[in-house]
């Protein structure tokens, strides 16, 4: 089998060349870096596809137009909701060839839920209605969805699955692997495999902190900012500078942007958008921070970035300020769907978050009146908890939901 994908890949590199792209020409104070050995140059910050869910097609439209305009060329695509899909789609008409689109592989659309699958028809039938409503013939980078364990990789390599996202790569679907991960062991392992181009990996000066990768959390020392981080994402990083493997940053704000608050901050202490990406831009092998944007004036207050002052910029003290505290946050990644019983999990998790943070207003009461299934329709099956890359005890916060909000 070693020899079947040695033999691949030098047939999939050679047929990388010819793919070179470079930075587009633009009036804009965006800079670009290399996306590692794939001839790709992106912008330095990019778009996630989270807020296309949220918007309609023109307000889509609007944010895709900003972004563009501004220089940002890159997107990530995890979400497989038709309606993220055929908004992003909408949003690129006439422009596809100035966005690098990284899409996943291995997510699909089932009973109104994200799921986790390495069916490969199953994928087929995802990946194809993808390219449809993107309105395209291929994507630039096709990232294996979430690999988090090692049983996981093991599962990965040598698959049906694996063998399908090479045929891709042959068919010039996809023009690069890539594959994404919250655990930097496992993320080493898929990094050293030889195939990966392209690692999408949660970074941030509160995950950094972690020991032994994003599972279990840990508390470790956090006195010192420039210290304690975790040996295993060091060398992960060391080893994608020197092997010139992309990554792409997932999570730059903390997950649900929870580090740019002091209320929600892992690191208790509020971080500036630039801040964080800073952070993630001083290691060599960071290609891109994708940002989480809902509406205009998330992209406004994001770029900024190319305009931000080295003062800004500088992160070095912020950590010292207050005692972190770490382990158990919601993100709101949507990734331990789905629920047995189809409750939006991340979405009670957020509206939860807000009425403890801030107070339950009529507002929260009514955004979680409207969800189809609440914190009371939960069965504590534990289905949902090996699929969260965060350790947060699902079953216990859906009980919190139903006391705060009655249902
Ligand atoms: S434990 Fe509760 S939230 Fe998790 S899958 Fe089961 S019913 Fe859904
Ligand atoms: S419970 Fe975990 S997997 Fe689910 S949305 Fe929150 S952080 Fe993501």
């Amino acid at each position: 089998m070693k020899k079947i994908y040695t033999l691949l890949m030098a047939a999939l590199c050679l047929a990388a060349v010819g793919c070179k792209q470079a930075a587009p020409e633009k009036q804009t104070d965006m800079k670009y870096r290399p996306l590692g050995n794939t001839g790709l140059e992106v912008s330095e910050i990019s778009i996630g596809c989270g807020g296309f869910e949220k918007l309609d097609s023109a307000a889509s439209l609007e944010l895709m137009t900003m972004a563009l305009d501004s220089g940002m060329n890159y997107i990530d695509i995890y979400d497989c909701t038709p309606k993220t899909r055929s908004n992003i789609g909408y949003a690129l008409q006439g422009r596809r060839d100035e966005m690098i689109i990284q899409g996943h592989i291995g997510t699909i659309y089932k009973d109104g839920q994200h799921c986790r699958t390495r069916d490969v028809e199953e994928c087929r039938q995802s990946f194809e209605d993808l390219l449809e409503r993107l309105q395209t013939d291929h994507i630039e980078v096709g990232m294996i969805h979430i690999t988090d364990s090692h049983e996981e990789w093991e599962a990965v390599e040598g698959s049906p699955f694996l063998e399908y996202v090479f045929q891709l790569k042959q068919e010039g679907k996809i023009k690069h692997i890539g594959l994404s991960s919250h655990n930097a062991e496992v993320a080493l392992r898929a990094v050293k495999s030889g195939w990966v181009e392209v690692l999408m990996f949660s970074l941030n000066p509160a995950f950094d902190r972690l020991r032994g990768g994003a599972i279990p959390w840990e508390k470790g020392a956090m006195d010192n900012l420039q210290a304690g981080i975790d040996p295993v994402r060091v060398e992960l990083y060391d080893y994608c500078a020197t092997h010139k493997i992309a990554v792409t940053v997932m999570k730059t704000f903390g997950g649900g942007g929870r580090l740019l608050d002091a209320k929600t901050s892992q690191l208790g202490v509020a971080y500036t958008p630039e801040q964080c990406i800073a952070y993630c831009l001083a290691k060599p092998c960071i290609s891109t921070c994708i940002l989480g944007i809902d509406n205009l004036d998330e992209l406004k207050r994001d770029l900024h970035w190319m305009h931000a002052t080295e003062a800004e910029k500088d992160y070095t003290n912020v950590a010292k300020r207050e005692k972190p505290t770490l382990g158990g946050d919601c993100t709101y990644c949507n990734h331990c769907s789905p629920c047995s019983v189809g409750i939006p999990i991340a979405r009670v998790n957020e509206l939860l978050d807000k009425a403890e943070t801030d107070g339950l207003t009529p507002e929260l009461q009514e955004q979680y009146n409207a969800l189809p299934k609440h914190g009371s329709d939960c069965t504590h099956c534990g289905a949902c908890l090996s699929r969260c890359p965060f350790a947060v005890d699902i079953p216990s916060r859906m009980d919190a939901a139903r006391t705060m909000f009655g249902r």
